[in-house]
């Protein structure tokens, strides 16, 4: 409803310190599937679990397959209304940083540097090895993949490459965890964007955000656990709803 639009309008002009916390819902108009939605990732295949892919062959193989089948929909996605409005807080100095836990590096693609883009789950545009942290392309690694089928190994130190992502039961990036709490306790105003708000701990922010004393804001097509402490909720398409809200750079309190 309008009312709600215009609280949120004013709680952004009047906020020093906002803070954005995204999920997948960001980049479903970008034509990234989120996992929960019906049609979302979870109705068609079951998540690999960390310890599958460190004990198994098959599991590292069935994760790079995976991976370089969604890697025509992550090539071809840009960011969308709701990234440009959201980086256009940053750019205005009203927001630090966002915080993020989506993978697909669309945040940094909508002009927010990299150290303002805290990702609590990782990054599937690179991989990495688990064992030495040597970085490696996902270009570089798509030709031996296709050529014999096995999962990637570090020329460095024969480790496991993996996609810089986390996994269910993989221990969690510390210093983003870390970054992020310190960015929910001293916000004034916490928007969840796009987030089933089911995933831990991440999905603790907004709460703990709530308890320093912050407005919480959630952005979303359907209800959340966190509804009940949110101090607005704002119910729909998000590239609709944060289409409106594009600060112009220069516009500090
Ligand atoms: P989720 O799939 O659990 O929840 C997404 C939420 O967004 C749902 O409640 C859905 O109703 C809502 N939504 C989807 N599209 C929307 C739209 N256009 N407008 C309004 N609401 C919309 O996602 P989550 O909470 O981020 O948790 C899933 C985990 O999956 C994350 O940790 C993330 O790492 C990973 N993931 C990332 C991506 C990505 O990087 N784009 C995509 C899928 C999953």
């Amino acid at each position: 409803p309008a009312e709600d639009l215009a609280r949120f309008d004013v709680m952004l002009r009047s906020a020093g310190r906002i803070v954005a916390f995204t999920g997948a819902g960001l980049s479903t108009e970008a034509g990234i599937p989120d996992f929960r939605s019906p049609g979302g990732r979870w109705s068609r295949m079951k998540p690999i679990l960390f310890q599958d892919f460190l004990d198994s062959d098959e599991a590292r193989r069935e994760t790079w397959r995976r991976r370089f089948d969604m890697d025509g929909e992550m090539r071809r996605a840009r960011p969308t209304r709701g990234h440009r409005a959201i980086a256009s807080w940053i750019k205005a100095g009203k927001s630090p940083a966002v915080i993020t836990q989506n993978i697909d590096n669309l945040h940094q693609a909508s002009g927010i540097p990299d150290d303002a883009v805290i990702e609590v789950h990782g990054n599937t545009t690179y991989a990495a090895c688990l064992d030495c942290a040597r970085r490696y392309e996902i270009e570089d690694l798509r030709g031996s993949f296709a050529a014999t089928g096995e999962a990637p190994r570090c020329d460095g130190c024969g480790g496991f490459v993996k996609t810089a992502t986390i996994s269910f039961g993989q221990p969690m990036p510390e210093i983003a965890m870390q970054r992020a709490t310190q960015l929910a306790k001293t916000s004034d105003l916490f928007v969840v964007v796009g987030s089933s708000l089911v995933v831990y701990p991440a999905a603790d922010l907004p709460r703990l955000a709530r308890k320093q004393g912050a407005n919480v804001v959630i952005i979303n097509r359907e209800p959340t656990p966190g509804d009940r402490y949110a101090h607005l909720l704002l119910r729909g398409e998000i590239g609709d709803i944060l289409g409106n809200f594009v600060l112009e750079s220069g516009a500090k309190p």
